[in-house]
């Protein structure tokens, strides 16, 4: 029998690569998989934690500790072990956090930002307060003070309702276009804001290092499908170069604003009257930036470490113009796994799919990814569609 000696109980100190550094990520889904392989190019020791023993990241991290990232113990006790921490969701024990920072650990994004992000009140108070553009709002407690607001007249339809806090991918968002929808109210600590006439969804990804260097990647453009995700998305936008300008503009003011350290996403509208409003932010890598692996000089991922080792940022500049489609459970799919032409796909030139490793597909759920290089936006959407209609995710 062979013995198994883990290589890291003997590397150095003093620097991030090669050596007992020990970068923590919470947690350890599809985007903490990608930062951790982008984190073994400079081969960085990656600690993680998830609720889940089988969680994509798990094989792929130096250490995995199965725990609960909303419990304050699991939380403090997996801070303890490692000399950095990132994340790569919002859902977190932020009391933990802070303990944590106070102790002298060094958490970025700051666990301030996330608390302000975290909770949609304090998103758009955060907004108002720096003059940046977004839809009117106000916060309101429960259902009965939303109701009464509607009656007295202080809101008007169509409108959009959201939780506070815990929504995510569409869910806890109600958009109310007349008095028929009523019934799509939540009864919880919300927002009601004024319902945009959306004309385009775009986003800009944003990093920025302690040393205040400041860097964006190109804008893209989001098209949703029925379950709120991202059905499409294209880069570069197409926009008119000043839209996009004014877009990166308002997306590195939003994080010189949050002091951040790290990677922001920023969700913006269009409007149909050419206005640039924001929607909302996530401190983290997002789904709108996985494109920048192969399309972009450096990744959303490598920018992230980047950022959180006050390295020098990297070249954003799109290679090429690209397509990015979101691998999702069918519908009435839902079991182990298959994907099905896979290996059709895989024959089309510049076509990239990321399989997350779930082993479990259902309706919906975000099972990979695959990004389409093209010569032209045309020939990636294309490409897409033969994507689209070749690859299912079945049961
Ligand atoms: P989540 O945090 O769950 O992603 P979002 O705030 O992004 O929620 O809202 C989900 C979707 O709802 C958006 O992508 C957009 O299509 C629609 N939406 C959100 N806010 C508004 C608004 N003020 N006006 C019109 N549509 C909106």
């Amino acid at each position: 029998m062979g013995i198994f000696v883990k290589y890291h109980n003997h590397r150095p100190m003093g620097q991030k690569s090669s050596s007992s550094f020990k970068l923590g990520i919470m947690s350890g889904g599809q985007l903490g998989k990608m930062l951790t392989q982008a984190a073994s190019i400079w081969d960085v020791q990656v600690y993680a934690m998830d609720p889940s023993a089988e969680a994509p990241i798990v094989g792929l991290c130096h250490e995995f500790f199965q725990g609960d990232q909303n419990n304050f113990d699991d939380v403090y006790n997996f801070g303890k072990k490692v000399d950095l921490l990132t994340f790569e969701i919002e859902h977190i024990n932020i009391a933990a956090l802070r303990k944590l920072k106070e102790e002298g650990l060094t958490i970025y994004p700051d666990p301030e930002t996330l608390a302000t992000i975290k909770d949609k009140g304090l998103q758009k108070e955060f907004y108002k307060k720096n003059q940046i553009p977004t839809s009117d709002f106000e916060i309101y407690s429960n259902l009965k003070e939303v109701q009464n607001a509607i009656v007295n007249g202080n809101i008007t339809y169509p409108f959009v309702q959201k939780l506070r806090t815990d929504g995510y991918d569409g869910r806890g968002v109600a958009v109310v276009l007349n008095e028929g929808a009523m019934n799509r109210l939540m009864d919880a600590p919300c927002i009601v804001e004024d319902a945009v006439d959306i004309d385009k969804e775009l986003a800009v990804i944003v990093a920025r290092n302690p040393s205040g260097e400041l860097k964006c990647f190109p804008l893209v453009e989001m098209e949703f499908n029925a379950a709120n995700m991202v059905d499409e998305l294209i880069c570069p936008a197409e926009v008119p170069h000043s839209i996009a300008k004014k877009a990166e503009e308002i997306a590195l003011k939003v994080a010189k604003d949050f002091n951040l350290v790290g990677i922001l996403a920023v969700e913006l509208f269009l409007t149909k009257s050419g206005e640039i409003l924001v929607n909302e932010a996530a401190p983290r890598t997002h789904n709108s930036g996985h494109y920048t692996i192969e399309a972009c000089i450096t990744s959303q991922y490598e920018q992230q470490l980047r950022a959180i080792f006050d390295w020098p940022l990297g070249d954003t500049t799109l290679r090429t113009p690209t397509v990015m489609l979101n691998l999702l459970g069918e519908e009435n799919h839902t079991g182990a796994v298959v994907y099905e032409g896979l290996e059709e796909v895989l024959k089309l030139s510049g076509v990239k799919p990321h399989i997350y490793g779930k082993s479990i597909t259902k309706p919906f759920r975000k099972m990979g990814h695959i990004t389409i290089l093209g010569d032209t936006i045309e020939d990636a959407k294309e490409k897409a569609k033969i994507v689209k209609n070749t690859l299912k995710v079945k049961a």
